[in-house]
């Protein structure tokens, strides 16, 4: 079985896979890049160790006897389905959300108007982001978005310098961090309090910054708590991690700011109407928002304009299309059915499954791929056995990779990556892990 993509859906998958006795299975899980985890060692904000700390049980399921890393490898530039297809009895595309969702409003291409996706690949060390990318200059900025990548970027952006160093920052980024000027950074969420995505663990670390002001105006948050509605059990649980985060603002907006360096100023009910500026990014427009009585969101034509040196884009992420496999471009995510690929016509795709937030869009957390990618081998392996019939001798993938030329790396790559890291760390005297950065650093650790 072949899975694209090494993130936690891909790796789950595998796991799923091998964890099962009643079908005998050899798993390739192939990444683009060298190094595995995807969103864990990409996404995953790096001073939240403990999440993190999901990279040890991922790195157990890697180094499972049937399982196989094979980094380096694009899916659609080095290996196509038509390739995978003599290689592989099934294929299992896991390749997540990588780009960001656009607001939708002008000015949003001005420079200094990013995705927070680049952001976090840049702080994360991905080897797509070059270091020189961010130079925070900029006093005020202004976070579009309440999702949980929100509160991510707006801490990092208020820690100090001196908080991030026992993170795996990779160094280069430190140093950008400690000189970076801002001051002020400004969330945005169009909807209330108790309608924000972003869930409680992230919001308390948020309001625990030691070194920031995390302003929540009272008037903001003096709401009725059972305004978000009843319902069936999901609904519930929404209202219940809705009314924990009401219950943490409210405490915290009845607190006097300290008068520390550093704020972040918490704006509900405000839109982005426009981002202003000529050559570059000076500020927002923001349109006050209400409700209407369908509960959906409306305008207030009311205006203010907040200043803003840098604006992050964070209104979600949206699956990129995989050349050969169908795609919805309106989900951003593969057509399926439990897991199975659906063509246009909603007919199974033989032998192709989707695990993770291709499959069901750029949602839940970590834990969540654990069960959604289980669903997915539960239909791989039903299908099993005409999936072997139906391909009785297939071709080594190594066999493949070497006939096309493709430099594909391996588990033991990822290993001399994983521990230069640790040496970075001890040298620097940081934490566990220093990253590398870049593509050059990880050929020059690979092919030296
Ligand atoms: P998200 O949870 O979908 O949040 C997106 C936010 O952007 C929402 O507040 C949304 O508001 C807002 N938005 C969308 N379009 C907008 C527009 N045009 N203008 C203004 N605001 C707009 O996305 P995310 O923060 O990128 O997170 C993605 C997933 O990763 C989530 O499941 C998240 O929980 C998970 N994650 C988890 C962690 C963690 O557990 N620590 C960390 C990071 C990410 P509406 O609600 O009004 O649409």
């Amino acid at each position: 079985m072949a899975v694209i993509g090494s993130g936690p859906a891909g790796v789950y998958a595998a796991d799923a896979l091998t964890r099962q006795r009643r079908v005998p299975v050899r798993v390739d899980v192939m990444d683009r890049l060298p190094t595995p985890y995807g969103l864990v060692r990409y996404g995953v904000a790096p001073d939240h160790v403990k999440i993190k700390g999901v990279a040890r049980s991922l790195r157990r399921i890697l180094e499972h006897p049937d399982v196989r890393f094979v980094g380096g490898v694009e899916f659609g530039a080095d290996l196509t389905r038509a390739d995978l297809a003599r290689t592989h009895h099934a294929v299992v595309y896991a390749t997540g959300a990588s780009v960001d969702r656009r607001m939708g409003v002008p000015g949003e291409d001005l420079p200094g108007s990013v995705a927070a996706t680049d952001f976090v690949n840049w702080y994360c060390g991905h080897p797509d982001t070059e270091l020189e990318r961010f130079v925070l200059d900029a006093e005020e900025v202004v976070v579009v978005g309440a999702g949980n990548v929100a509160l991510d970027v707006a801490r990092i952006l208020a820690k100090t310098a001196d908080e991030l160093r026992h993170t795996d920052i990779p160094q280069p980024v430190l140093d950008a961090l400690a000189a970076s000027r801002v001051r002020t950074v400004h969330l945005l969420s169009r909807r209330g309090p108790l309608q924000a995505r972003f869930t409680a663990p992230e919001l308390r670390d948020l309001l625990a910054l030691p070194g920031a002001d995390v302003v929540v105006r009272p008037e903001q948050v003096d709401i009725d708590p059972t305004a978000v509605g009843a319902g069936g059990p999901e609904l519930r649980e929404v209202a219940r991690a809705a009314r924990t985060n009401l219950r943490l603002l409210r405490e915290h907006a009845a607190r006097e700011p300290r008068g520390r360096p550093r704020a972040v100023r918490l704006h509900f009910w405000a839109r982005p109407q426009r981002v202003l500026g000529t050559d570059r990014v000076s500020g927002v427009r923001v349109e006050s928002t209400r409700l209407d009585a369908e509960g959906r969101l409306a305008g207030t034509g009311h205006t203010t304009d907040l200043p803003a040196g840098m604006v992050l884009r964070s209104v979600g992420y949206a699956g990129v299309p995989l050349p050969g496999v169908p795609f919805d471009p309106e989900r951003r995510t593969v057509p399926q059915e439990r897991g199975r690929v659906l063509d246009a016509e909603g007919r199974v795709v033989g032998g192709d499954y989707v695990a993770g937030w291709i499959k069901r869009g750029a949602t839940g957390v970590i834990g969540t791929n654990k069960s959604d990618a289980a669903a997915t081998v539960r239909s791989l392996l039903e299908d099993a056995g005409a999936l072997r019939a139906a391909a009785p001798d297939l071709v080594p993938l190594e066999e493949l990779l070497d006939e096309r030329g493709v430099a594909h790396s391996d588990y033991r790559d990822w290993l001399r990556i994983d521990t230069a890291e640790a040496e970075q760390a001890v040298q620097l005297d940081r934490g566990e892990r220093v990253k590398l950065h870049g593509w050059a650093a990880y050929r020059r650790l690979l092919e030296g």
